[in-house]
């Protein structure tokens, strides 16, 4: 199938997610890359994966989405501190790593419309526990040839979140604030996705759904970019000299980030371990030290939301790989984990796991990390990317290894003021309100309250909608016209 009808896709028919047929191999020198800009380097990672994009195409998707939307020319910079390279991916639009896929995606999809001969507006439906939803709409935003409707549960999310999405610009936009929980928004968003009849209807009047979920593989394409660019750069910087290997650590939830990273090495680039960082939710530290997924625990709420999960999809994709790309016994233990929510790997898939290290940071760990790397550095992070620096320091305890590291910073602190300041000295800033704490931490950190924020301070709300979840189906009729 060619790669622009797997991202319009999103999933197989048969449940399954896309995967390319062969990791490519990168044929441009570590040397020249280092001299590349990012939107260069990334058209020559994506070239091979994405091939039946032509190059003004895949240009034009790599320009439109990597631009001032982006604080930082360099769009994903590499910071140093703590005996590391922190690799920042949380310089676009929602402050978030989501950014770095969800401003492409718009483009890579439309471009694959064209591509297919589609004619219909593209419609995205997303559920959203609070931040996929703003990044995915600020990616979509005014794109023609799409509109986007995001679903979020009224009483689930921050109001900092909640205000980041009903104040979201663009004619193409819309939310609806949901009466119950994310799961009830998740399954509604489902149930409309597979009702044949509205998709006639829809068809009918010139649209058909989409979905911008994590494991199209039009998200995971553009992430595998960074960790070249993040190896080019240092060796721009002199931090490594031509072909040393480096270690990269990831703050990882659903898998998608690290399987970019794994598809890195798998492309040639000279990168020795992969550290998996997981937070309370330690499903994935325990898959790699057991090779049992069992997902059938108690459920944890962390100061690291975005990695509270218990069934990392993106995993399916690493499974299929070290099951030598058999799709039968991928399926099967796929299966399982939906059926018993539970499944085991064989000996040698496991063996096939050696590049990889898992481990999880505590509550109290993530925090005493904020606390630490403030003191000594004066650089904040941001509790995910907190949990990736505790577990870097527990790989490198354990092992001696003193290779140089990358760790994947997801998310700028402003995200999660409330915890950072808490973390840094909570006595002094646990009764401020939401906005005051916005400023403490401007102080704290010396670096600029970025756009996102300031902007949801004074954004004038947009978006009023509400709905009980079995009125979902109506609202997505009547946004788009049909009742
Ligand atoms: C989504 C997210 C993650 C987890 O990334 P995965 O690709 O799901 O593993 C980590 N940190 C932040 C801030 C995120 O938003």
């Amino acid at each position: 199938m060619p790669a622009s009808q797997a991202v319009l896709n999103g999933l197989a028919a048969d449940g399954g997610l896309y995967v390319p047929e062969e990791i490519p191999k990168l044929a441009v020198p570590a040397e020249q890359l280092a001299e590349m800009s990012y939107q260069d380097l990334a058209y020559e990672v994506m070239r091979l994966f994405l091939t039946d994009y032509t190059e003004e195409e895949l240009r034009h998707c790599i320009n439109s989405a990597y631009d001032s939307k982006f604080d930082t020319p360099e769009i994903a910079p590499l910071r140093q501190a703590d005996g590391a390279w922190f690799l920042e991916l949380f310089h676009g639009a929602t402050i978030a790593f989501k950014d770095m896929a969800l401003s492409i995606l718009p483009y890579l999809m439309t471009t694959a419309a064209r591509k297919n001969q589609i004619t219909n507006e593209i419609v995205i439906l997303t559920a959203t526990s609070g931040d996929t939803g703003k990044a995915a709409m600020a990616g979509f935003a005014d794109v023609p040839g799409t509109r986007i409707i995001v679903f979020y549960p009224k009483d689930g999310v921050s109001p900092v979140q909640e205000r980041q999405m009903v104040t979201q610009k663009g004619k193409n936009t819309y939310v609806v604030a949901i009466h119950g929980n994310f799961d009830d928004a998740q399954t509604g968003v489902k149930k409309i996705f597979g009702n044949k009849e509205l998709e006639r209807e829809l068809d009918k009047a010139g649209y058909q759904f989409s979905s911008a979920n994590s494991i199209n593989i039009g998200r995971l394409v553009p992430q595998v970019a960074y960790y070249v660019y993040a190896y080019a750069q240092l060796l721009k910087k002199g931090a490594i000299r031509s072909g040393e290997i480096i270690n990269v650590t990831v703050p990882t939830g659903n898998f998608g980030n690290i399987l970019a990273a794994y598809y890195a090495k798998q492309m040639g680039m000279p990168i020795g371990k992969l550290i998996c960082a997981s937070n309370e939710n330690k499903v994935l530290c325990d898959f790699f030290a057991t090779g049992i997924y069992d997902k059938n625990r108690e459920f944890v709420l962390t100061s690291s939301p975005s990695m509270d999960i218990l069934v990392s999809s993106n995993l399916e994709r690493l499974i299929y790989r070290i099951a030598g790309e058999d799709a039968v016994k991928t399926k099967e233990l796929m299966e399982a984990l939906s059926g018993g929510g539970k499944y085991e790997i064989t000996p040698e898939m496991r063996a096939q796991l050696s590049d990889f290290y898992g481990n999880y940071a505590s509550e109290d760990e993530v925090a005493q990390t904020i606390a630490r790397i403030y003191g000594q550095e004066h650089y904040v992070l941001d509790t995910h990317t907190a949990v990736a620096a505790s577990v870097y320091g527990k790989y490198k305890a354990a092992s001696g290894d003193g290779t140089v590291t990358v760790i994947a910073s997801t998310a700028s602190p402003y995200k999660f003021a409330r915890s950072v300041l808490h973390a840094i000295d909570g006595a002094k800033y646990d009764g401020m309100t939401d906005l005051e704490q916005i400023d403490a931490l401007a102080e704290v950190s010396g670096v600029k309250v970025p756009g996102a924020i300031e902007e949801i301070r004074t954004a004038p709300v947009r978006h009023h909608r509400e709905a009980d979840v079995d009125g979902m189906e109506d609202a997505v009729k009547q946004i788009l016209g049909l009742k």
